[in-house]
């Protein structure tokens, strides 16, 4: 099985580069982060404060992630219940922030994760993927992009589906999330030794994927 693991901050593109990537080389699209969406969701729900480190440890215990695909599409699955309409909303990129740092909460997604990975060609983007999850990855990318960038991108896409949305609270709770990302004691963002890093600030999305294609033609892929 081949691997190839896209690790980098809220917002700098990773799920539509890896989902372009996934469709050019026929690999499965995996993506971590609405894993843990789903479960801070469910805490959401259940109405516990992240800090509550030991109900948000025993609801994650409890429930069940599955993932599923529908025309190339992943649905994420909360106890049986198709979740993907509820997960993309700030509040749940920041309570998903917040409940992440907590080890049994990952331990469980890593485990789901690496199963996925062992039996189909993946592409995985995430936080820990190149530096946990998949440390045998074929290639590791490592994609990034400057904050206002970054919160450009989230905000105009927020404004594309109708959303009210404002620049400015958004590139707060990206410098926010990354920070926290980034300065967690388990499985903190940082660019593994082994990645490639690609700063996508000023890179058109087709750039960035013809960018991983070719370092992936140069790291593991034959070409014919
Ligand atoms: O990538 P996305 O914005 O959906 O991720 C939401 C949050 O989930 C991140 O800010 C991070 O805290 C957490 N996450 C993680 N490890 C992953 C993927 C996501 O800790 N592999």
């Amino acid at each position: 099985m081949y691997s190839i693991a896209i690790d980098g901050p809220a917002g700098a593109g990773k799920s539509t580069i890896a989902k372009l990537v996934a469709k050019k080389l026929g690999y499965i699209y995996v993506d971590t982060g609405s894993m843990y969406r789903a479960m801070a969701l469910a805490c959401i729900r259940e109405e516990v404060s992240s800090g509550d480190e030991e109900n948000v440890v025993r609801i994650c215990d409890d429930l069940s992630i599955t993932i599923s695909y529908e025309d190339d599409k992943q649905q994420v699955f909360l106890n049986g219940e198709n979740v993907n309409a509820y997960i993309r909303t700030e509040e749940v990129g920041n309570m998903t922030s917040a409940i992440s740092v907590y080890g049994p909460v990952r331990e469980k997604l890593v485990n789901l994760q690496r199963q996925m990975a062992s039996k189909a060609d993946v592409i995985m983007d995430g936080r820990d993927i190149g530096t946990c999850v998949l440390v045998d990855a074929n290639l590791k990318i490592y994609l990034t992009a400057s904050s206002r960038t970054r919160a450009m991108r989230r905000y105009e896409e927020y404004r594309a589906s109708g959303k009210e949305c404002n620049l400015e609270e958004i590139e707060k709770d990206i410098i926010e999330r990354d920070y926290r990302d980034m300065h967690r004691e388990i499985s903190p963002l940082t660019k593994a030794d082994d990645a490639v890093l690609v700063d996508s600030s000023d890179m058109s999305v087709d750039e960035v994927v013809d960018k991983i294609i070719e370092l992936a033609e140069k790291y593991f892929i034959k070409k014919n």
